[in-house]
């Protein structure tokens, strides 16, 4: 079954004790690919602060709902993390290195550019009061 497409799609609660979760359910889905650890490490960061902006900034901790989908090909991951939260007015500024709109929560403002570092390619998808999707892709092998 080598090389196959295959496809896992989840929907949990924006709460913060879901975090954890996210980043292992994501991590024991690509683990048939043979990540090294190094790149297990990165792609389970970069799902930590996906999810973690959705909660924090899509829902401003008031809960909603988080769906995460996720497909692998071959050597090939994509992972889409998706609110219908408050949305993004900005994506260019937002992405940028030390930006938050919530320095009063101590946000460092670095969530995109680690989830930058760790993958390949990082694709924002927003609307103000429609949702943000983040769609980010890597290759495995390629590091
Ligand atoms: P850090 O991730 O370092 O704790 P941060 O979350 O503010 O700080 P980023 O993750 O880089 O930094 O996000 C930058 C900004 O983009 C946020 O401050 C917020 O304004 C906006 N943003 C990011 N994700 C979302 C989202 N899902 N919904 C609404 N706004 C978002
Ligand atoms: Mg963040």
């Amino acid at each position: 079954m080598e090389g196959l497409k295959n496809e896992m799609k989840m929907e949990f609660s924006a709460s913060s004790s879901n975090e954890g979760f996210a980043r292992v359910a994501v991590g024991a889905f690509v683990a048939e690919l043979n990540p090294t650890v190094d790149e297990l490490a990165d792609i389970k960061t970069a799902v930590s602060e996906a999810v973690t902006n959705c909660i924090i900034h899509g829902y401003e901790q008031k809960g909603g709902s988080i769906w995460i989908h996720c497909s692998t090909e071959g050597k090939q991951i994509e992972i889409s993390v998706m609110d219908v939260g408050k949305g993004i007015s900005d994506i260019a500024r937002a992405r940028a290195p030390m930006f938050t709109t919530k320095p009063e929560l101590e946000r460092s403002g670095m969530g995109f550019a680690f989830m930058e570092a760790f993958m390949d390619a990082v694709e924002v998808v927003s609307e103000p009061r429609k949702g943000t999707c983040v769609t980010m892709r890597k290759t495995l092998g390629e590091g």
